[in-house]
């Protein structure tokens, strides 16, 4: 039986930091053994904000070969640049005849944009759930892993489907059903000590991937604790509780009980603590680090993969768009 199909985007953000690793990244190397999957970098979408182009090549790039450095593997899956598959945009501008300006204005990306950056209320920001729904139905995908926060546009990409699917009386477009993986929903703690590790943060706070072992280690030591327990057992203050977190990442359970054990009975040194915690984190990095260092010099590889992922990318959506224009009566005489 033909596999399921699953469609991915990620916004070309620069370095992935430990969040995005066990957040995002790992989520799709999981994907790819289970479904016909196609990978991309979603490049349009963050022209909304006007990046710089230096800056977007770069950030490209880097989050190509983050991905691959983890373990995303170009043959099992398409890997691709949104920006290769022209049939996207093409396919977008179809869509936009079945979204709506209200439903597309009572999104909560667009009022929370609306809110923080009222000087650049362009309208792809207006239309970017139409993008993001073109993205999946492109491939006519089934399945879509999303986070809280893109339920919405998922919901959205349902009623433009659905309306294109009554409107010409056709089942074309699959509906895509959300999925998470629930037992590995994580939130990888920031290093000062409250909330989740993100950018926004500042760098300090962040432990890159491609950060190099001296960094990692200045960063841990750095990392907020709290005063010392004075009685046995008592509960963990948040900054300790998330130390305790990353180590469960990367260290072993005998490393953890005995840290474990030590602040149970009030013994504890924050400070051997955190270097094991920066130990075992810089070899627990260390393959991906290489990797990452490896790809970095190697331009024709990149150019190679992303080339043969958007080969087959444009394949399957050459495909739904022939189909689409044909549904629509666009054909030709
Ligand atoms: P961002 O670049 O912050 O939008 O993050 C990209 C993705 O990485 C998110 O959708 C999350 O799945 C994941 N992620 C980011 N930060 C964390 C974190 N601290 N813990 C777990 N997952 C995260």
């Amino acid at each position: 039986m033909a596999k399921e199909i699953t469609v991915s985007g990620v916004r070309p953000t620069g370095k992935q930091h430990l969040g995005n690793y066990f957040g995002a990244v790992v989520n799709f190397v999981k994907m790819q053994e289970m479904y016909d999957s196609y990978f991309f970098v979603a490049d349009y979408h963050s022209l909304t904000t006007h990046p710089n182009p230096a800056d977007l090549h770069s950030n490209v790039k880097q989050i190509v070969i983050e991905y691959l450095a983890s373990g995303v593997d170009p043959n099992k899956c398409a890997l691709y640049l949104q920006s290769d598959v022209p049939q996207i945009p093409e396919l977008y501008l179809i869509f936009n005849m079945f979204a709506y300006l209200g439903e597309l204005e009572r999104s909560a990306t667009f009022k929370e944009k609306v809110r923080s950056q009222p000087d650049n209320v362009n309208a792809g920001l207006l239309t970017y759930p139409v993008l993001m729904g073109v993205d999946i139905i492109i491939h006519k995908a089934h399945k879509v892993p999303v986070g809280k926060d893109q339920q919405q546009h998922l919901e959205m990409t349902r009623d433009f489907v659905k309306r294109f699917n009554n409107l010409y009386k056709v089942e074309y477009f699959p509906e895509p059903q959300a999925f998470n993986f629930d037992d590995t929903l994580v939130s990888i703690p920031s290093l000062d000590g409250e909330g989740k590790m993100s950018k926004s943060k500042g760098e300090q706070t962040c432990l890159y991937l491609a950060d190099e072992p001296e960094v990692l280690r200045k960063k841990i030591m750095r990392a907020t604790t709290a005063d010392t327990p004075t009685e046995p057992n008592s509960p963990k203050p948040t900054a300790v509780q998330n130390l305790f977190d990353l180590m469960k990442l990367v260290s072993t359970p005998e490393t953890i009980k005995t840290f474990d054990d030590s602040f149970n009975n009030c013994t504890i040194r924050y400070g051997d603590l955190k270097k094991q915690l920066a130990e075992d984190m810089v070899n627990y990095l260390a393959p991906i680090r290489e990797k990452i260092k490896e790809l970095n010099s190697n331009d024709k590889l990149l150019s190679e993969i992303l080339g043969d992922g958007g080969a087959k990318a444009r394949a399957s959506a050459a495909q739904t768009l022939k189909d689409a224009r044909e549904i629509i009566g666009i054909k030709s005489f």
